[in-house]
This record gives structure tokens, sequence and C-alpha cells, in this order.
């Protein structure tokens, strides 16, 4: 049974459909990981929206021989901000009954994570509420001492209190840890680690890096086989006068590269593109970012990555 994932959206702030960005993708974040298989989604950015359609057309094709399937999913949320969000009214399976959605995110701002998702859709900014979507949805704030478990025998994830905890389950259990990193504008934004058979990857959206690394992320992401970091800027726009990106809650490609080195990953993926940069520009980036950590490559829509 592979691990696998597949970047479904990997440009930040808003989508950039056209002829710039045909080799990276234009749609936001969210990143698709089948493991066990569950579906495990992470970001509701415009790119979960194919995923919906995918998987409708997965369940109208099992339920020929199989009347009663239908729809399980999990969906983890870095933060609300709306490249991780604008997706969700659209992705198909929260329109069925019968689908079963276990959706995570952090509490931020004295807010919890369903309210902020809630008034994320909020009438009359969308038609539907979150209430009005008839898919049955487990709505969870997740900490950084939470780890859900996807029991072997298909049953619901479990929230188990710290590593501790999910020790009971065998390393064959998938699960997902996360790290509340502070470096991005208000609340910051939920960094996950997906885990299974000893493989791992790191999704890190979102986040700026500090001088020296930000040691709290580099010791989550240790030794992972892959880590996804958000690399929006590069450097001339970063520290550039008059209009530096400075705190804007981004990173450079130079500043996940060191997160990478540091934290010993096997492999990096420069996440997050910002839209005014066109193919050309994000390939010119991990160009750079390898002259620090070798095996780096651009996140692209559509890639998958078996571990
Ligand atoms: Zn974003
Ligand atoms: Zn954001």
């Amino acid at each position: 049974m592979p691990f696998k994932f597949t970047f479904r959206g990997v440009r930040g702030s808003y989508a950039v459909p056209g002829p710039s960005t045909l080799r990276v993708g234009g749609n936001t974040t969210c990143l698709e990981v089948r493991v066990e298989g569950n579906l495990i989604l992470f970001d509701a950015g415009t790119g979960i929206i194919q995923v919906g359609r995918e998987v409708a057309e997965e369940l109208a094709e099992r339920r020929k021989t199989q009347p009663d399937a239908r729809v399980v999913a999990s969906i983890f949320f870095s933060h609300m901000h709306h490249d991780h969000t604008q997706g969700f009214p659209f992705f198909k399976p929260v329109y069925f009954e019968t689908s079963e959605l276990h959706l995570f995110g952090p509490r931020m701002m004295n807010t919890d994570f369903g309210s902020g998702l809630a008034t994320a859709l909020l009438s009359p900014l969308f038609p539907v509420e979150l209430s009005d979507m008839r898919a049955a949805k487990h709505i969870h704030n997740i900490y950084d001492t939470d780890v859900v478990v996807y029991p072997l025998s298909g049953e619901a994830p479990v929230m188990v209190k710290n590593k501790n905890g999910a020790e009971e389950y065998g390393p064959e259990t998938p699960r997902v840890r996360c790290c509340h990193s502070y470096a991005h504008p208000n609340g910051g934004s939920m960094v996950y680690r997906i885990e299974w058979n000893g493989k791992s990857v790191v999704f890190a959206t979102d986040v700026e890096g500090y001088v020296g690394g930000d040691q709290r992320l580099i010791h989550f992401a240790k030794g992972a086989d892959a880590l996804i970091h958000d690399a929006q800027y590069e450097e001339k726009r970063y520290f550039g006068y008059p209009n530096p990106v400075q705190g804007f809650g981004h990173s450079t490609p130079e500043m996940a590269a060191h997160v990478a080195r540091s934290a010993g990953v096997r492999r990096l993926f420069l996440h997050h593109h910002d839209p005014e940069s066109d193919d050309e520009l994000v390939e010119a980036m991990a160009e750079r970012a390898r002259k620090s950590f070798p095996n780096t490559q651009p996140a692209v829509e559509g890639l998958t990555i078996e571990l």
C-alpha cells in the first residue's frame, strides 16, 4: 500500500490561470495525501476543487457495485486566509449527505476553528452556510499536543494527546502531528507532519524564516523524507526597497533551504509560489536554492511523489 502525496494547488495569495503558469500551475494551496486507504487533504485553496470532482467521479464508479459507498476524507487547515479556504465550498463531497468529513484546524485569535471556517463562508459573502452543507462534518480545534491517528480498521480518525498517546498505535498506523508556527500574520499557521511506517512528509506553508532559522520548525521537520516549505518571495523582492515584503509571513527559497539542511530532510519542495512569479522565475528560484540544498525542486501542480 503506497504512501503518496500530490500537489493540487501550489500558489499563494490568489489563483493565477494563464500561459505564464502552465508548467507550475495556478491554483491556490491544496495537498492531497493517500495512505492506507485514507484520503487526507491539507488546505482547501482552489486546488481542492478538482480533487472534489475526481472523488465524486470515483464515488459514482464505486456505487455501481457497492450502492452504499460514500466519501470519507479529512481536511487539515493551516489557517483561515482565503488562499487556503476559498475552494472549500466548491469541494463537491461537502454537498453529499452520505459524506463524512473530518475537519481540523487551529484555534486562532481567540476564535475556534469551526467559527473561523463558518465565517469564511458567511452569507452574504457566499450563498451557502457551513451548517447547510449536507455532509456529516466533524470539526476539531487542533493544538500542538494533538496527534490524529488513522486506525488500520478503517474506523474514524482518533485524536490523542501528545506523542505518547500515539505510541500505542504501531508505526504502520498513519498519523498527523502538528506544530503551530507564529511566523505568519494574525495568529500564525499550523505546520503538519504526516507519518507512516517510518516515512514522513512535512507541510509548512505560510511560514517566514527567522535569523538563525526557525528552531521549532527545524526540530519538528527532523529527518523527514520530504519537506514542503513556503518560498513565496525571491530575496530581491523580500528585501526590495521601497516595498520590502519582510514580515509578511512568507519565506525565500534560501530560508526554506536552510530549514531543509538544518533538519536533515531528504528532499525539499518550494511551495506557495507568488502569483507574480511566472514559470521561469519559479524554476530559477529553485535553481538558486539548490546551491545550498541540492535536492530541491518546485512544488508543481499535479506532481505525485511516492515515499
Ligand atoms: Zn497563503
Ligand atoms: Zn496566510
